[in-house]
């Protein structure tokens, strides 16, 4: 995993589960880049705290 911002190696990934949602989330240790992605691409953190929201709901 290359960082798309500047290119370093030095990415933190994490996988995790929200709700019935794969998620994995990706940190450059270098410039401190964060991403989220789910199996449909790159989501904002947002869309991760809606996810969280709607998971706890169900529940
Ligand atoms: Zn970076």
């Amino acid at each position: 995993m290359v960082c798309p911002r500047c290119s370093h190696r030095s990415v933190i990934s994490i996988s995790l589960k929200i709700g019935e949602r794969d998620l994995s989330f990706f940190r450059c240790t270098y410039c401190d880049l964060q991403t989220w992605r789910t199996e449909d691409g790159s989501v904002s953190l947002d869309s991760v705290l809606d996810l969280a929201r709607t998971a706890m709901a169900k529940t």
